[in-house]
């Protein structure tokens, strides 16, 4: 038992929230553990109260003293701001790394049961398509900016190494869209292949996405730790949960550099609300994560293992798993009778559970301290770079066999149309591919040679462009850095 209390933020959240928390701070309690709880409100309520940002300062300021959170889930209720409150938590901490941990359990009835699932997922928690960036370039064509960057890449990818050391684990699987994304899953590839020579006793692959999510359907105990990027992760950790046993055993970690916040992966289940009826197994399985991050490493085996010796003695199911297993719900414990089953099962170990594949537990060192970071200006100015051109896009009812000639004119004598392109497909000069417009054409320019642009050439072309097609929406820029051209290619280039 711990002598000085720890202090932890805890948000019970929204819809089943409070009853999961409930059950789960309770728990802690009986197993000893001294924490002075900082109760702290996020989520529906603050919402409808006006803060769009659903986090009030007065939450933040507690997370900030903590440094520890264990939270309900958070409601994101329609047409009060509409940025998740969680991702907001997730972004204001910068909790880099999501840590959702899938094994089989006893009393669980799954179709793997029986093959020693004990895998644990590492997802990328603050850049990607999660960023936000989204514009609607047309009143009828939306676009999202998938962001990347090297130094979030190498911040998950060691702590999924980092985590591998620690845990004895044999494995990590890297898993991208990289063969299609060059430039930004690719980086993540890239990252992964350099950052693991550090870890020559951890065996590193890399798969696409898409086969990881064949081959976790096919034989996931194959896997040990899968590091992704934020989409693919969000996705195939959902995949993971369904394949042990459901929402209502699937637990996480937000890890950061400094602060870490702990909860369930199912949401509010507004219709089971303040009924007594949802599994908090979930989210007790989140609190012994939270325990072995503050080093109450035999409080979390404690209740880590009477958990489980409830669920493998079956008689105080919850609803859902009464269903799974088939049985009558009539029957079902409630999530305080569940609660009041593992409190008594305190001290209590299971008779048959699956040999963890590591020495340690998920989550049971706090975060990776980072070596320092060689992101300074210095790298930066290293680097040789040009710009050679512009990408123009541009609504228009023209067709691309109209634009191009104008845009050709266009170009005057400083650059040349490289191509026009309709949702990545060239279509001008036409080489044969057909693509459905949808009235947002782009258009590359580039320097003849290659040279590199100055500012007030760039600056001329776009004005040019503009001043004969007012539907020009989005500039990016080429870069070439150190020889290597920044862009992609159009389909059929
Ligand atoms: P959800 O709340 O996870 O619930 C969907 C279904 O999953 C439930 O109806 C229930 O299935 C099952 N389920 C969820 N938790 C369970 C548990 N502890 N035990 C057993 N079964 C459980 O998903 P949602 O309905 O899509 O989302 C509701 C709200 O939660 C939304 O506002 C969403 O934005 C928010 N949300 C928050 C978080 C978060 O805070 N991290 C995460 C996800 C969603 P059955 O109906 O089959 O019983």
């Amino acid at each position: 038992m711990s002598s000085q209390p720890h202090r932890v933020t805890v948000i019970p959240g929204d819809g089943v929230g409070p009853e999961v928390v409930r059950s789960a701070v309770r728990i802690i309690d009986a197993a000893g553990v001294r924490i002075e709880w900082e109760e702290a409100e996020a989520g529906a309520e603050v919402f409808r109260r006006g803060d769009t940002s659903g986090v009030p300062q007065a939450t933040r300021d507690s997370i900030e003293r903590s440094r520890v959170v264990l939270k309900g889930p958070l409601e994101t209720p329609v047409g009060f701001g509409e940025k998740s409150a969680n991702v907001t938590l997730r972004k204001l901490f910068e909790t880099y790394a999501n840590v959702r941990p899938a094994r089989e359990l006893p009393g669980v009835p799954t179709r793997y049961a029986g093959e020693g699932i004990d895998l644990i997922i590492v997802r990328e928690n603050v850049e990607d398509l999660y960023a936000g960036i989204e514009h609607m370039e047309t009143p009828d064509v939306g676009q999202c900016l998938k962001v990347i960057s090297r130094k979030g890449s190498e911040k998950v990818i060691r702590y999924a190494f980092e985590l591998a050391r620690r845990e004895g684990r044999a494995k990590v699987t890297c898993a991208t869209k990289a063969n299609i994304m060059k430039l930004t899953e690719g980086l993540f590839k890239k990252v992964f292949e350099e950052l693991s020579a550090e870890y020559p006793e951890i065996a590193a692959e890399h798969l696409i996405i898409d086969n990881v999510a064949h081959q976790l359907a096919k034989d996931p105990a194959q896997f040990d730790v899968i590091v992704t990027t934020n989409l693919n992760g969000d996705i195939i950790s959902d995949l993971a949960s369904g394949l042990v046993g459901g929402l209502g055993f699937a637990s996480s970690g937000n890890y950061g550099d400094s602060v870490a916040i702990f909860e369930a992966v199912h949401g509010s289940a507004p219709k089971y609300a303040g009924k007594d009826l949802i599994n908090p197994t979930a989210l007790i399985l989140s609190s012994v994560m939270m325990l072995r991050h503050l080093g109450e490493l035999a409080a979390a085996e404690r209740i880590e293992d009477a958990v489980l010796a409830t669920l493998e003695e079956g008689r105080a199911m919850t609803q859902d798993l009464v269903r799974q297993s088939g049985g009558d719900v009539d029957t079902a414990a409630s999530t305080t009778g569940f609660t009041d089953a593992v409190i008594a099962n305190l001290g209590k170990r299971p008779a048959a559970v699956a040999p963890k594949r590591g020495t340690a537990l998920a989550g049971a060192v706090p975060p990776t301290p980072m070596p320092a970071w060689s992101y300074g200006p210095e790298r930066y100015a290293a680097i040789e770079r040009r710009t050679i051109g512009l990408d123009i896009f541009i609504e228009t009812d023209l067709s691309a066999d109209v634009l191009g000639p104008d845009l050709e004119r266009l170009a005057g004598a400083g650059f040349r149309l490289e191509f026009v392109e309709s949702r990545g497909t060239k279509v001008y000069p036409s080489v044969g591919l057909s693509s459905d417009g949808v009235r947002l054409l782009r258009a590359r320019f580039v320097t003849p040679d290659g040279a590199a642009a100055l500012d007030a050439a760039l600056l001329g072309l776009q004005g040019r462009v503009a001043g004969s097609h007012p539907g020009w929406t989005h500039v990016e820029k080429l870069h070439v850095f150190d020889g290597a051209e920044a862009f992609t290619k159009a389909q059929g280039q």
